[in-house]
């Protein structure tokens, strides 16, 4: 039997299967809060700009009609993959504005990551078969570079406005930016919404983001993800936190409980997109967003706004912790929670944390790109630093054994994997990609996460989930996705470079970081440590700064390989481990 949510965890509510993720955030009818009682969705922590629910529902419908004229969009006609629209922006308070636009008219959003350098964003125009991009000015430069070289026309650039404070002398260089486009859409007649004309069951088959990752191995693939699996995500998180938000309505003594919530983290990350952007505005709460990391911003934006749930990723707690004087400047009473994903946070980390605000619950989050987010979270019911806490409700989970058996007791560990209405359509254009990760059972279709976990009972008798190693190739650079074999096949393009692996190796301030073992081709000249830098440079010159070699490189005299050819990596990374351990 797989292991499933703890018995206090409501029932997952029905998920609404035909309707887009436009009508699911702004149609009461759909159980959200109503709109006439939520907080602002988005409100800019810089500038103080905001929009209630309401406007910001109709600056969507004009938004919607603007793309159907300046691009020829369709809401009724045509497939979803015709209507393929780029995000590439730091968080602004209208990125959403953008993504239930381009849902109404039954379009897809593919979010490129905001650190990507023109050719990481060229591969995502090509791939995806954008058929506009908006932007914001700081990205416009390299937004234009990688927009020049792909399939893309370069007069579909657009731009999301951001506050001066980080767009200092940047001028808009001619491109119009989505207030005219708002302002287009309401001298227009208005659009049907796409789904409308929708059958049963079209909402769970509908792309709505293409978002990029590499998965259990190889290159970045755009990751299918449907508006039934974003609505069930929400509904799920919804539902686990049922508990906890009674006894907040109870305590303030208000039957319509909201809150402040931080948006700092990626909204082009699933994180960022589904448990910021779209469980906080669906309940009724407001997110406060910062377009970038500065720790005084965020310490002010949490004072100022007084914000109650921290977003964060295990790097920003541990700055928060190595930075207790700072702290101390402001008023941070405001907080009940903090809440981490996207990378493991160590259990010293969050002791350390818990030490220096004994009142905020911390809490981790489980997810990938791939099951739409979150799989397990912690419930302040029962919080056990070191676990990613209790299974959302509608999810099954398996640890399976490297023999493919099922493990059904506690403390042993396997392979975990995952069945959820949350679990995506699959990979674009990558059958064997997709036939390797998304397996159909008897009793459903697990995805394997690639990650290895155990299940351990808490003191309270409920099962908590352990991430306790990654057996898939990708590494995590605080919270960001490397693919080793992206790396790879770029070091392969540098003349001294014979053979190379890459792998992740601990870092006490990024998570992990990307270190290179290299097998030199024959009458190498230069010096190990010429070859060191210019090797390191290969990447830096081409690659995100994510991306970067900070684990070094290593020269070896061969790549270990199994008799197929396959890289042992588990191998490297054993050998890794041992040598830290002795250093
Ligand atoms: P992404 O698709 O970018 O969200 O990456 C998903 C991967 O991040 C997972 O497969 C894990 O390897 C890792 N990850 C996410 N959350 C955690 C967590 N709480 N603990 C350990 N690893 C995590």
């Amino acid at each position: 039997m797989p292991f499933t949510s703890p018995s206090w965890v409501p029932a997952l509510p029905e998920i609404p299967d035909s309707i887009s993720l436009e009508r699911f955030m702004f149609d009461e009818h759909y159980g959200r809060h109503p709109l006439g009682y939520s907080r602002p969705p988005f409100s800019c922590a810089l500038t103080g700009r905001q929009f209630s629910a309401l406007e910001m529902k109709e600056r969507v419908d004009h938004l919607s009609r603007a793309l159907c004229k300046e691009f020829g969009f369709k809401p009724n006609e045509g497939s979803e993959w015709d209507k393929v629209v780029g995000v590439f922006s730091l968080n602004t308070i209208d990125y959403m504005t953008l993504a239930w636009a381009v849902h109404r008219i039954g379009g897809i959003l593919t979010c490129v990551n905001a650190a990507y350098n023109a050719s990481e964003l060229e591969y995502q125009m090509n791939d995806s078969g954008a058929k506009a991009i908006f932007t914001c000015l700081p990205l416009l430069q390299t937004c234009k570079d990688g927009v020049k070289k792909s399939k893309l026309p370069n007069d579909r650039i657009y731009l999301l406005p951001l506050p001066e404070q980080v767009t200092p002398g940047l001028q808009n260089q001619g491109h119009q930016t989505i207030e005219h486009l708002v302002k287009l859409g309401e001298t227009l007649d208005k659009v049907p919404a796409s789904d409308e004309r929708w059958s049963k069951g079209e909402g769970k088959r509908r792309c709505a983001f293409l978002c990029y990752s590499s998965g259990t191995s190889g290159l970045p693939k755009g990751v299918m993800i449907s508006h039934y699996n974003v609505m069930a995500n929400t509904v799920q998180l919804v539902t686990h936190e049922t508990p906890i938000r009674e006894e907040l309505q109870r305590e303030t003594e208000n039957i319509n409980y909201t809150e402040f919530s931080l948006g700092l983290l990626p909204m082009s990350h699933i994180y960022g997109l589904v448990v910021i952007s779209h469980l906080g505005p669906y309940r009724g709460d407001g997110v406060v967003v910062l377009p970038k990391y500065d720790f005084k911003w965020l310490l002010q934006c949490i004072q100022d706004y007084k914000i109650s749930m921290l977003y964060l990723v295990p790097p920003m707690i541990i700055h928060i912790t190595k930075a207790r004087d700072v702290c101390k400047q402001y008023d941070l009473s405001s907080v009940r929670a903090a809440f981490t994903g996207a990378a493991p946070l160590g259990p010293e980390t969050a002791d350390d944390l818990a030490q220096m605000f004994p009142k905020w619950s911390i809490q981790q989050g489980y997810g990938l790109t791939e099951t739409s987010t979150v799989v397990c979270a912690t419930s302040p019911k029962d919080v056990w630093l070191g676990s990613s806490g209790s299974i959302l409700p509608g999810i099954y989970c398996r640890i399976v054994t490297v023999e493919g058996n099922e493990i059904t007791g506690y403390d042993q560990p396997g392979e975990l994997w995952v069945k959820s209405p949350s679990v995506v359509l699959g990979y674009l254009n990558n059958q064997k990609a997709t036939k390797e990760t998304f397996i159909d059972e008897k009793d459903g279709r697990y995805m394997r996460t690639g990650d290895e976990a155990v299940i351990r009972k808490s003191k309270n008798g409920h099962e908590h989930i352990f991430i306790t190693d990654r057996i898939k190739e990708l590494i995590k650079v605080k919270g960001h996705q490397v693919a080793p074999a992206e790396l790879e096949a770029h070091l392969l393009t540098h003349p001294s470079v014979n053979d190379v692996v890459v792998i992740g190796i601990p870092s006490a301030r990024e998570g992990e970081v990307p270190k290179a073992f290299v097998v030199k081709n024959a009458g190498v000249k230069e010096s190990d440590d010429e070859l060191r830098r210019s090797i390191e440079k290969h990447v830096a010159d081409h690659k995100t700064d994510h991306k970067r070699l900070r684990g070094g490189v290593q020269f070896i005299e061969a790549v270990p390989k199994s008799p197929s050819g396959k890289i042992l990596r588990r191998l490297m990374r054993d050998q890794e481990k041992e040598r830290l351990r002795k250093e």
